[in-house]
């Protein structure tokens, strides 16, 4: 990315805009188009709600946690009616739940269902190909909206297979680039949507963004330099398979969970067909303040842990695997929170970073995973 920025309007940049817009589409498993933002994933969010909904719209989201929250307060400031499914911050979106709300909206009020896929906040990740099914059990033409922004290129996600009509997404989660770029993936259903709806845009609209996307180029200055690194971002997650890049994400989330039950803690997430591939969230034990061990971790080991966001401050704090993370970048921070631990009194047993390491070597009971074999000549 630390290169020369080209004339935006010139034949190398058309060059580069249609890699990365064809690129993307790879990544979200679409043949729709992919548009790409110079923006944060707030922005992205933004994008999806100005193109496809109108003012007083009724939609049903889930609040699985602090980013969900989020979404219906922006939501909200849109104008838009949000039913906002309760939740405990320790579980994803219940399929269940979301196919009674739809089978009483007999109305069709309903104009969208949007999730987060993977609740950064919590470590916890939805089952969207489940929500599909349970939008299709009782035919409701709901559009779906999901947020991938820290799952895409990290966990299993198809936008075209499970139909979903807006896939929003960044670049600073499993895209391993910096802030700046936001993305929606968009149905033909969501497209459609986009021509009637009745909300006041600009610089978010799609249309004026997909017609000189058609050559490659954008409708405003793009972020060049980033998309130089999603070139290469895209080319490092093809060239070691999307398949084995989630499977690496799991083996290394399964690892970090062996670690949390080794110190004899908890992790956040209740559902383990919902753990989350990139983060894993750890509750502190009862009296003991997580904000103050992470600036423990900080001050003694130069590691900074995530923090619990809104009414998870002080009870949780979160270690992330995902992108441009191995065995080894694992164990590093796994050991680094281990010392902590010790360091600032935290009560827990020894041998959580061996737990891991049991995992990771293919010894460990519950990896589904084989374990790389040493050549021996
Ligand atoms: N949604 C999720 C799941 C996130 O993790 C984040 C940020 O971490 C956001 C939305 C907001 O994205 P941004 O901070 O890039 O605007």
């Amino acid at each position: 990315m630390n290169r020369q920025v080209i004339d935006h309007r010139g034949h190398e940049f058309a060059r580069l805009g249609r890699e990365v817009l064809e690129g993307c589409r790879t990544v979200f498993k679409t043949s729709d188009p992919v548009i790409i933002f110079p923006s944060s994933g707030t922005g992205a969010w933004e994008a999806a709600i100005v193109n496809t909904l109108s003012p007083g719209d009724k939609v049903l989201m889930v609040e699985t946690g602090h980013f969900a929250t989020l979404w219906r307060q922006m939501a909200a400031r849109w104008g838009i009616d949000v039913d906002f499914v309760p939740g405990d911050w320790r579980h994803g979106a219940d399929p269940a739940t979301i196919e009674a709300k739809l089978a009483e909206d007999k109305g069709r009020a309903i104009k969208a269902v949007m999730v987060v896929h993977n609740e950064t906040s919590t470590g916890v990740t939805s089952r969207i190909a489940e929500l599909r099914k349970a939008i299709d059990n009782v035919s409701h033409p709901a559009l779906l909206m999901v947020d991938t922004i820290s799952s895409l290129g990290s966990v299993d996600y198809r936008h075209e297979e499970w139909a979903v009509d807006v896939t929003v997404s960044c670049s600073q989660k499993g895209l391993m680039l910096p802030p700046g770029l936001g993305f929606n993936a968009i149905s033909k259903k969501a497209l459609a949507a986009s021509k009637t709806n009745k909300m006041p845009r600009s610089y978010w609209d799609w249309e004026e963004m997909l017609k000189p996307n058609v050559s490659g180029f954008f409708p405003y200055t793009p972020a060049t330099n980033l998309l130089y690194g999603l070139r290469e971002a895209l080319a490092m997650l093809l060239e070691e398979g999307l398949e084995a890049v989630f499977a690496r994400h799991q083996r290394l989330a399964e690892a970090a969970r062996a670690a949390v039950r080794g110190w004899g803690l908890e992790v956040l997430c209740l559902e383990s067909a919902e753990y989350s591939p990139v983060l894993t969230a750890v509750l502190m034990p009862p009296g003991h303040d997580a904000d103050h061990f992470r600036k423990v971790v900080l001050d003694n080991y130069n590691m900074s842990l995530g923090s619990g966001l809104s009414k998870l401050a002080g009870k949780v704090f979160r270690i992330g695997h995902l992108g441009e993370c191995n065995e080894l970048t694992l164990m590093a921070a796994l050991t680094g929170v281990e010392m902590g631990l010790s360091s600032a009194g935290v009560p827990h047993r020894s041998g959580g970073v061996g737990a891991a390491m049991e995992v990771l070597e293919g010894r460990g009971a519950t990896n589904s995973w084989s374990p790389l074999k040493m050549a021996v000549s």
